[in-house]
């Protein structure tokens, strides 16, 4: 038994063509942190296909505006009000404002002058430089915009996980009112300290490692593991930080373990045949009673054979339709953390 989610299992029996009577087992599980429900079920696993996305996209390349070329000249730039330079760069990344802004403090880093970043170039490096240049735009929002105390770091890889533009970027946002997720992992987590004492994500780190079940490894600072009741259908990794509760908290020594952990998360996500997938580095100000800045990585894949979105019943239902138990899933990136670092 975990403390993080109970589970009630149910069977479906059918009558298949050559095969005769055949039973499938599936799992309902509820997230005892945040009340959600995920749908674990168990058909039998294959790998996905990746195409030829360079020559696939190739055609995206033309009028790009985070290419080299045009990212100091088409992409907005900062209020001089609110900071020191109208484009922040550090290494290869740029950050300016995003013009789609859904936050107060709202931006994009591009994090390569490469149109085309497949899985295996996002290399150390250049997530390193991408993360410092987050946080200088977080030190900087926050001065200028100090009510606005609630950042995240969000990250659509490739048309799968909803992104429009090819080449890699993360979208940062900071705002006074945390998106529904975290503010349902804060609320519980709120809670459970109340009751218990002590921060639940220390005691998450400690009841995962020592069960097993779904421990990944550590980078660092981070602990991974698979979540209980993820989102998704194919796992969702989470990374939580050992002290620090807000993004602006981590050091640099925290960002290469960051580092390290999502290059080995990215070998995860390709051995699934899987190219895309959607990241969210999520902190709370003033909450290190309760809760821990955390990174949770989820796949996310076009679907054979007419390509279609991998998601549907979660979209009226909230609720995913997983198609591989996490306990496996987490055995198999147990592997890929237990080789030496491949942090620079
Ligand atoms: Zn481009």
């Amino acid at each position: 038994m975990s403390s993080w989610f109970t589970a009630r299992r149910e069977k479906a029996r059918m009558l298949v063509p050559g095969r005769g009577p055949v039973e499938r087992e599936l799992e309902i599980r509820t997230h005892s942190l945040t009340g959600e429900t995920a749908r674990i079920l168990r058909p039998p696993h294959r790998v996905l296909r990746t195409p030829d996305l360079r020559e696939a996209y190739a055609h995206t390349r033309d009028g790009c505006p985070f290419c080299p070329e045009s990212v100091e000249v088409r992409t907005p730039s900062f209020d001089p009000s609110e900071f020191t330079e109208p484009r922040l760069s550090v290494g290869e990344a740029r950050v300016f404002p995003n013009l789609l802004a859904y936050a107060g403090l709202c931006a994009l880093t591009v994090l390569s002058r490469a149109h085309f970043v497949p899985l295996d170039a996002l290399s150390a490096p250049l997530l390193t430089d991408a993360f410092r240049a987050a946080l200088q735009f977080f030190r900087e929002g926050r001065k200028a915009r100090p009510d606005l105390d609630v950042r995240l770091l969000h990250w659509n890889y490739m048309p799968p996980a909803g992104s429009s533009m090819i080449q890699p970027h993360h979208q940062l946002m900071a705002t006074a009112v945390a998106p529904t997720r975290l503010a349902r992992l804060a609320e519980g987590s709120r809670r459970r300290a109340t009751d218990t004492g002590c921060n639940p994500w220390e005691a998450l780190v400690l009841e995962e490692r020592e069960n097993e079940e779904r421990w990944v490894g550590s980078t660092g600072p981070w602990s991974w593991m698979t979540d209980p009741v993820p989102r998704g259908r194919y796992f969702e990794l989470l990374g939580v930080h050992d002290r620090a509760s807000d993004i602006l908290d981590l050091t640099e020594e925290d960002l290469s373990g960051l580092v390290d952990g999502l290059v080995r998360a990215f070998s995860l996500v390709s051995d699934h045949g899987l190219w895309s997938f959607n990241l969210a580095l999520m902190g709370l100000p003033h909450a290190g009673d309760h809760f821990r800045c955390q990174v949770r990585l989820v796949p996310r894949a076009f679907l054979p054979p007419t390509d279609c979105a991998d998601i549907h019943f979660d979209v009226l239902e909230n609720e995913a339709m997983v198609l591989r138990p996490p306990e496996q899933v987490a055995g198999e990136a147990r592997k890929l953390f237990a080789r030496g670092s491949s942090a620079p």
